[in-house]
């Protein structure tokens, strides 16, 4: 293949057209490992953008994925249903919190939010009541969609587009020393009574800089939000499916979200699929013969059934017994590393919440423009390790399969690193 292609022609996401990284060939994967066409073998820490919870390749997905795709390939979703959407259903309710109730197939993360946002609009809209206001986290990131951007930080990344996102009330991320001051702004907030609702990535803020913040500070942001019956939507795009070490973010508090977005892990980042999940109450306002009130949203590929049959394998695999003990495995080896590392001078700080550790590295600039992001990112990959940090956040997000070999691998280079900065 002619990789003049690739440079010429493929425009690669988040990436600059002049001036980046090559990108290298993968031919393969297997587990934790990637394999380039020259038969190198690069370590995915990062699970290939938070998708790849069981590894590349996983026989047992693979084998779903093939089955399904002899029966049946697509269908459209409207006035017609199947089987594997019906299983994928009954599972992420099994799992998900008891108020959850009707789930909405679309076709990833941003868009799982864009239906979120417009289901709570129009949840709102279909009683006659008028509210369009909507509170988020400052450091929040939803996705690329207008919505999604909209709803998260005004930065470097969204600003040729500033005057046409809708505006947003944003609060401070909650911590121990500005508590008091976040919960009374959110406080005043909603005490306008137009606030449609409030949405934020429980616990861990994920492009942010893996930010996080405690279930205690977000209960009570909720208790306040759910007084007002502001709608709560939790983006666990990211953090769902078992990477906080609990099958949902949310499963850490004690209020339930409203609306849940889902996407990333949910196929075992075998294909794209979204899926915002409404509880009952968002669904009665939905439930009425007037056809006005209807949602009117729907994608060529909602609950494609590949991706549900992948889904519903991917669920078998991480409901096992086996990934489960995996969870605890790598959130016990990082706490281990956390506390061997925390002392050097390097360290800004640093934080885990299950399988996510976060090494934030004292820098001039703490954000995703941080020049070390260029030092961080070849260091690792010149010792096959696929680590890409957030600007000065360098950050482990490993697929569950990783062997205590491999998390050592890792963990050995970051010394490295932190070396170079003595
Ligand atoms: N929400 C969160 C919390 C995310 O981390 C992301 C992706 N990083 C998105 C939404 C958007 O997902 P996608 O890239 O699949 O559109």
């Amino acid at each position: 293949m002619n990789n003049l292609t690739d440079i010429n022609h493929i425009w690669h996401p988040f990436t600059p057209l002049l001036g980046g990284f090559d990108h290298i060939k993968i031919k393969e994967g297997k587990g934790a490992w990637l394999v380039t066409e020259d038969d190198r073998k690069i370590l995915d820490a990062v699970s290939s953008w938070w998708v790849n919870i069981h590894g590349h390749a996983n026989e047992k997905i693979a084998r779903a994925i093939y089955k399904q795709a002899q029966k049946l390939e697509q269908v459209i979703f409207a006035g017609f249903t199947h089987d594997p959407a019906i299983k994928l259903t009954e599972n992420l309710l099994s799992i998900l919190p008891k108020n959850q109730k009707r789930v909405f197939f679309s076709d990833d993360g941003s868009t799982s939010v864009e239906v979120a946002l417009k289901l709570a609009i129009q949840y709102w809209h279909n009683q006659g009541i008028e509210k369009k206001r909507i509170i988020a986290i400052e450091g929040a990131y939803h996705g690329d969609t207008f919505g999604a951007m909209s709803t998260a930080d005004r930065g470097a990344f969204n600003k040729p587009f500033w005057p046409l996102l809708f505006d947003v009330e944003f609060i401070e991320l909650p911590t121990h020393e500005n508590f008091e001051s976040v919960r009374s702004h959110f406080q005043a907030l909603v005490a306008e009574d137009d606030v449609a609702a409030f949405i934020f990535e429980p616990l861990v803020q994920g492009a942010g800089g893996m930010r996080m913040y405690s279930p205690e500070a977000l209960d009570n942001l909720l208790e306040i939000a759910i007084d007002h019956k502001v709608v709560c939507i939790a983006d666990e795009v990211m953090t769902g499916f078992g990477r906080t070490g609990k099958y949902f973010s949310s499963d850490h508090l004690h209020y339930k979200p409203d609306i849940f977005c889902l996407s990333k892990g949910i196929t075992g980042g075998f294909l794209p699929m979204g899926v915002t999940v409404a509880s009952e109450r968002i669904e009665a306002a939905f439930k009425t013969d007037d056809f006005t009130k209807t949602f009117f949203h729907g994608h060529s590929y909602t609950a494609n059934p590949i991706a549900c049959a992948a889904a519903n394998a991917s669920f078998e695999i991480l409901t096992s017994e086996e990934c489960q003990e995996n969870i605890k495995r790598i959130s016990t080896a990082h706490s281990a590393f956390a506390s061997k590392i925390e002392a050097h001078t390097a360290i800004d700080n640093i934080r885990q919440q299950g399988t996510i550790l976060a090494i934030e590295l004292k820098s001039d600039e703490s954000s995703y423009m941080s020049d070390l992001r260029k030092r961080i990112y070849p260091f690792f990959l010149e010792r096959n390790i696929l680590l890409r940090p957030l600007g000065n956040v360098i950050y482990i997000l490993p697929p569950y399969v990783i062997s205590a070999d491999e998390l050592d691998l890792i963990y050995q280079a970051i010394e490295e690193f932190l070396a170079t900065m003595d």
